[in-house]
């Protein structure tokens, strides 16, 4: 479905690059739920945005995203709109505040959609509307009027109207309450099992929030991935080191680890104008040797998973 190889997107600043995507290579398959969960600042909302609204001061540095068989990054930014909402979908972090105040929901859909859309897109509007439990005066609202978890809800409407083939979700259950969030992942399920749309990458600092619905987990630490895989096998067995002291410090996941645990997560994530040598998580891990300062570790599979650590490599 979607193939990212490489990717390496930084940001031009007046005192030099900050490298935001430093090298992510990742793939999505049809029907999957992938969900993306890292500190803050770790590069998730660069790299999704960067697949399908990439622009400055972000600057591709090298990689290629494939979607279809088409190199996202060596198309025009006019044909990357046309795959925009009909293909890749994406909701940005606080698009639910981002909403027109001085336009119903009605005339946001109608501009969105203009163009695009087949058939009646006002009663598929309803009759989604109806799906996630929102009535269907809905449309005759003003945003304002609407609670946090009905504007996000949406949001999430509006942006798969068009039956996209991929949706890319930012964070959008951070700032509802636990009822709400868990109603806004039971819906983005429910928009992949009845076939709204074919994958989703759900991107959240809360990895306990995904693990409720992501069939993958991929993390991310200061620009790059540190372990990719099954979320259950992420989860339960975290394997990278990192991995472990983001889920350690995640209370509510209870997890058993079946070698040794780990002490939580110390000290901060690394500035990405300089970052460390070797590993980027070398400064932070107890359990880091000289040729993790020196060189960064290769992609290391165990099993189902992809793992970035020197300790994997089998070296
Ligand atoms: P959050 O969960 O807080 O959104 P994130 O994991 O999504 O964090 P990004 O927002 O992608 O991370 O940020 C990655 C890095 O890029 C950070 O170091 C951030 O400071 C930097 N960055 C983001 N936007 C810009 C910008 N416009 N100019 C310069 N640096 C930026
Ligand atoms: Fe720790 Fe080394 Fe693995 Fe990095 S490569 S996580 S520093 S052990």
């Amino acid at each position: 479905m979607l193939r990212v190889e490489d990717l390496r997107v930084y940001y031009k600043t007046l005192s030099g690059y900050v490298r935001a995507v430093d090298g992510v290579t990742f793939t999505l398959s049809k029907g999957e739920i992938l969900g993306i969960a890292g500190e803050s600042g770790s590069g998730k909302s660069t790299l999704v945005n960067y697949i399908i609204l990439p622009k400055p001061p972000m600057v591709r540095i090298a990689g290629s995203i494939v979607y279809r068989g088409i190199d996202l990054t060596s198309i025009t930014p006019g044909e990357l709109s046309k795959i925009r909402y009909t293909g890749i979908s994406i909701v940005p972090q606080y698009a639910m505040d981002a909403l027109s105040p001085t336009k119903r929901i009605r005339a946001i859909i109608r501009d969105l959609t203009r163009g695009r859309a087949e058939g009646d897109i006002e009663e598929k509007a309803r009759e989604r509307l109806r799906m996630v439990g929102l009535p269907g005066d809905v449309l005759d609202r003003y945003p304002i009027e609407l609670s946090g978890g009905m504007r996000q809800r949406v949001v999430l409407v509006i942006s798969t109207l068009l039956d996209p083939d991929v949706l890319i979700a930012d964070e959008v259950t951070s700032a509802l309450d636990v009822t709400m969030q868990r109603a806004v992942l039971e819906m983005l399920a429910s928009f992949r099992d009845t076939g709204i749309v074919r994958s989703i990458i759900l991107v959240s600092h809360d990895i306990a929030a995904l693990y409720q619905v992501a069939d993958r987990i991929m993390i991310m630490y200061a620009g790059k991935i540190s372990e990719i895989g099954p979320a259950e096998e992420v989860i339960g067995d975290p394997l990278h080191p990192y991995t472990r002291a983001l889920i350690d410090s995640v209370p509510r996941l209870g997890v058993r680890y079946k070698t040794r645990r780990l002490t939580g997560l110390k000290g901060e994530p690394p500035r990405l104008a300089s970052p460390p040598t070797g590993c980027r998580f070398h400064p932070r891990c107890s359990v880091a040797e000289e040729r993790c300062r020196a060189r960064e570790p290769p992609p290391a599979r165990v099993g189902k998973r992809t793992v970035y650590c020197w300790l994997y490599t089998g070296g």
